[in-house]
C-alpha cells in the first residue's frame, strides 16, 4: 500500500459525504495505491450510519467504530495501529483541512523527510478563543521541544509510515507527535496549507483544551528527556537542597558544640533541616523512578534507540569463507 489516508470521527455526519468526495478525487490523482481509514469516535449524530454508506461504496475505505468517545488522539492511534502504507496521511474529517494539499505535503516528504506538517498560516476560527490560545500553546511547544514548526494543532499531515506505527500515543498528546518522532530521529519539515472555517457540525473542543495541553507538554518534555534517565532529572535537585543543607547543619552543629550558641528560636535550623529532608527525598524518588524507567523499557521490550537501518552481516564463518546468508538463499531456491 502506497498511502494510508486517517480520518477521526466524531458527529461530523453532514461533513462526511462531501469529504469523501473531495478526498478521493485527490487520492485517484496521486496514481498509487491507498485506503481511507475512518476512526469513528464513538459519534452520536449517526455519523456511523454515513460511513457504512461510503464503506459499502467505496472498496478502499476502512471504517473502525469506538465502542464510546475516546477522544481525536485515541483515533489517530486506532488509524495509525491499522495503517500499511507506506506514507501515512491523518487529516480533520471536518473539511477545514483542504484535501488538495496533500500532494504537495507528499512533494515535500522526498526531499528527505519523515514528517510534513500542515502550517495554518491564515486559520478560520474565533481569534479570542481558538486563535489566541493557540498561538500562546504553540510558542510554549516550540520553546519546550526542538522541533521548530509553526503550527502544532494542524492535524493535516504526512508521515512515514514506519515512524507512524512506532508512535505510541497517550492521552491528548496528538499535537505533540512530530516532537515524539524527532525523539524516534525522524526529520520534520513543514508547508503552508490551506484552511477553511467549518461549515456542517460544530468544534469540540473549548479553552480547557489550554490547561490539558500545558500539562501534556510537561510529560512530553520530561518523558523526552529523563524516561531514560530520571535520577539525572531528581538527582540535581536533590544535590541542590541537600548539599547546603547539610553544610548549614554541620556548621550549626559545630557553633552549638564548639562555641555553645543556642540554636533555639533560630529559623535556620528549620530550614536546614527541611532543605537536607527534601534532597534525600528528591534522590530517593529518582531512583524509585530509575527502577521504574527498567520496567517500562523492558515489559514493552522497548528499546532505548531507534534504528535507521541494519545491514546483516553476509559471511558467518572466516574459515569456511562460505556465507550462510548465500546458502540458505540457495536452499530456498
Ligand atoms: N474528534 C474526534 N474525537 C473527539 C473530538 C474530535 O475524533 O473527541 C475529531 C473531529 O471529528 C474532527 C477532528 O477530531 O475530525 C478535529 O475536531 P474539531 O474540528 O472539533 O477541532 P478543531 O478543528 O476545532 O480544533
Ligand atoms: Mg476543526
Amino acid at each position: 500500500m502506497d498511502y494510508s489516508v486517517i480520518l477521526p470521527v466524531y458527529n461530523e455526519k453532514d461533513n462526511l459525504e462531501p469529504l469523501h468526495a473531495e478526498l478521493t478525487g485527490v487520492m485517484e490523482a496521486l496514481k498509487g495505491s491507498y485506503e481511507i481509514i475512518y476512526v469513528d469516535d464513538g459519534s452520536e449524530d449517526g455519523s456511523l450510519e454515513g460511513l457504512r454508506r461510503i464503506h459499502g461504496d467505496d472498496g478502499r475505505v476502512r471504517v473502525i467504530s469506538f465502542r464510546r468517545n475516546f477522544g481525536q488522539t485515541a483515533a489517530i492511534a486506532a488509524g495509525f495501529d491499522a495503517s500499511t502504507g507506506d506514507a501515512v496521511i491523518t487529516m480533520d474529517a471536518d473539511l477545514q483541512n483542504d484535501p488538495a494539499d496533500i500532494p504537495r505535503l507528499l512533494e515535500k516528504m522526498k526531499e528527505g523527510h519523515q514528517v510534513v506538517c500542515g502550517w495554518r498560516r491564515e486559520r478560520k476560527d474565533t481569534l479570542l478563543l481558538r486563535r489566541l490560545p493557540s498561538v500562546i500553546a504553540n510558542v510554549l511547544i516550540r520553546s519546550a521541544t526542538n522541533v521548530r514548526v509553526h503550527d502544532y494543532g494542524c492535524m493535516l499531515k504526512v508521515y512515514d509510515g514506519g515512524i507512524a506505527r512506532g508512535l505510541r500515543l497517550y492521552g491528548e498528546m496528538h499535537r505533540f507527535i512530530p516532537a515524539m518522532a524527532w525523539d524516534l530521529g525522524a526529520s520534520v519539515a513543514e508547508v503552508v496549507v490551506n484552511h477553511r472555517p467549518r461549515v456542517a457540525g460544530v468544534s469540540k473542543y473549548g479553552l480547557s483544551r489550554a490547561t490539558r495541553v500545558v500539562l501534556d507538554l510537561l510529560t512530553v518534555k520530561f518523558l523526552s528527556v529523563f524516561s531514560t534517565r530520571p535520577l539525572h532529572a531528581f538527582g540535581l535537585v536533590g544535590f541542590a537542597l541537600g548539599v547546603p543543607g547539610t553544610i548549614m547543619l554541620g556548621w550549626l552543629g559545630f557553633d552549638r558544640l564548639v562555641f555553645g550558641v543556642e540554636l533555639a528560636g533560630r529559623p535556620i535550623v528549620l530550614l536546614a533541616i527541611l532543605m537536607v529532608v527534601m534532597g534525600v527525598q528528591f534522590i530517593t524518588m529518582g531512583l524509585l523512578a530509575e527502577m521504574l524507567a527498567r520496567t517500562y523499557h523492558e515489559s514493552q521490550k522497548k528499546p532505548v534507540y531507534v534504528v535507521a537501518l541494519d545491514l546483516p552481516a553476509e559471511q558467518d564463518s572466516a574459515e569456511t569463507g562460505v556465507s550462510l546468508a548465500a546458502v540458505g538463499r540457495a536452499a530456498k531456491a
